[in-house]
């Protein structure tokens, strides 16, 4: 498909609007390397795909534009930084056409809370948008679009669970035996990921990081689908720099454990902290403890594994 005309403006049988469904995630182990020369981490990264989902919908418009509804959309860029536009920008890029399109998200999954929802509404857009503009692109092309977007980004396209290495963006798909339960605790305000890396090295400079590596433990643990040996699994070598920055996320972890949560972490790079639950009764009296304890701004509950970005 790499002919097409570098003109704007749909084609009679192009769509009028595609909206695509995109989940959260959560890691379930993040294992993190020493800083490499270029600043970046090594990483063995699990991601689990969770039932927290944005939604972007592409239509033609006169040039690019991004609008955002939910709770939180104040706080979500509507500029070119948007994870959104860029993937627009990019897809138009590789096909010679101008990104002449609108993009509204409907904005669910906590904003810069360590869940992906950036990367998510840039898996998003990318696969609203091929679909808007017929440029069938092969899911190889889409992945290596995602992975220039962002490290998180290919994952959200492809959802389920996934081991994730390098900078976490080559993805291998893992098996899950079942479901599994979550409550999700927003803090208020966000945690910057680079600040998070940064208190990382700090935590860690004079001392030996271990290569990062899947833990046997852990893939076993979503094979059989076994919630008890799940959380006794779980990992996140980012947690004490994320406590370090944001030391009151430690009466939250403990409000969830107190509350009956079978495992708590903080997820990914934070504030959001994640807790592994027995079951959906579980979930909701978990998350009406979190919410009950003043130690979170609101508790979501969860089920996963959910799948990747999926036009509607
Ligand atoms: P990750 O887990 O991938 O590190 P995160 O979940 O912590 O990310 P995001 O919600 O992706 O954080 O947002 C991080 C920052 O990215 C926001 O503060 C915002 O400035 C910017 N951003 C860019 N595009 C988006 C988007 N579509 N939605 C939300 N934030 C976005």
């Amino acid at each position: 498909s790499g002919t097409s005309p570098a003109v704007s403006g749909a084609s009679p049988a192009a769509p009028s609007a595609v909206t695509v469904r995109v989940p959260a995630k959560v890691n379930v182990q993040l294992a993190v390397g020493a800083a490499r020369p270029d600043g970046f981490h090594d990483l063995a990264n699990v991601f689990l795909a969770v039932s927290l989902f944005d939604e972007v919908t592409a239509r033609p418009a006169a040039a690019l534009t991004v609008t955002c509804e939910g709770p939180d959309a104040a706080r979500v860029p509507l500029d070119a930084t948007n994870l959104a536009a860029r993937a627009a920008i990019l897809l138009a890029e590789r096909h010679g056409r101008t990104p002449d399109v609108h993009l509204h998200i409907v904005k669910d999954i906590p904003v810069a809370g360590g869940m992906a929802g950036g990367s998510a509404d840039g898996a998003a857009a990318l696969l609203a948008c091929d679909a808007l503009w017929g440029l069938g692109s092969t899911r190889e092309e889409l992945l290596d679009i995602c992975a220039e977007l962002g490290s998180d980004v290919p994952f959200s396209l492809v959802g389920g669970a996934a081991l994730g290495t390098g900078r976490g963006e080559r993805l291998t798909a893992l098996d899950v035996g079942g479901d599994f339960h979550w409550v999700f605790a927003v803090a208020d305000g966000g945690l910057s990921t680079p600040a998070v890396y940064g208190e990382f090295d700090r935590l860690t400079a004079g001392t030996e990081v271990p290569e990062p590596a899947a833990s046997p433990a852990l893939l076993a643990a979503l094979r059989t689908g076994d919630p008890a040996a799940l959380a006794a699994a779980l990992t996140n070598d980012l947690q004490p720099a994320a406590v370090s920055l944001r030391p009151s996320l430690t009466a939250v972890l403990d409000a969830g454990i107190a509350a009956g949560a079978l495992a708590a972490l903080v997820s990914g790079s934070g504030p959001t902290t994640a807790f592994l639950v027995e079951d959906a009764a579980s979930a909701a009296s978990v998350a009406a403890a979190l919410t009950a304890s003043g130690t979170c701004r609101t508790a979501r509950t969860a089920s996963s594994p959910a799948p990747g970005a999926t036009v509607q």
